[in-house]
């Protein structure tokens, strides 16, 4: 399916193109996951597909299927390594539905029940809470 309208140099592109850094916590060959810098809670994690689209009104169904098992994969392993009591899975669609970066991702959030989520983009975590939560979750992604 054609996707119209995507900016190759939207800001995860260049993430995925190698071009800024980032906190990855997951890679495979279709797949990159990172700590969001602005997270909405402690362990706020970012699953994006490396083929292009917008968003998920425009993505190839053929990419969703596999995205949304490794979306799965990262949830479970943010919910261990952050001892989590739930796990929000967040998708924004259009500037109207509050999207912001403009190449298709999941967000996974870790909820506490007495903890309520921050604001979405808003305040940059400090780097070194982002590189432990990134160690804690990527060690407890186990790949299958
Ligand atoms: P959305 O509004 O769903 O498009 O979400 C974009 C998310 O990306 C927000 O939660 C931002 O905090 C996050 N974000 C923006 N730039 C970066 C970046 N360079 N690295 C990691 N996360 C980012």
């Amino acid at each position: 399916m054609p996707t119209t309208g995507y900016d190759e140099n939207n800001i995860f592109a260049k993430i995925l193109r190698g071009e800024i850094p980032c906190y990855k916590v997951y890679e495979d060959d279709a797949t990159l996951a990172f700590m969001d810098l602005m997270p909405q809670s402690d362990g706020h994690v970012l699953v994006l597909p490396k083929s292009p689209s917008r968003n998920l009104l425009d993505a190839d169904p053929r990419v969703l299927a596999p995205l949304i098992a490794r979306v799965q994969m990262i949830a479970r392993a943010v919910k261990e390594a952050m001892a989590a009591e739930g796990i929000t899975i967040v998708q924004y669609n259009g500037d109207a539905a509050g999207q912001t970066v403009f190449h298709l991702h999941f967000h996974i959030i870790p909820r506490w029940s007495n903890v309520a989520v921050r604001a979405h983009g808003r305040g940059q975590e400090k780097a070194e809470v982002l590189e432990g939560f990134r160690q804690k979750i990527a060690d407890a992604i186990k790949p299958g």
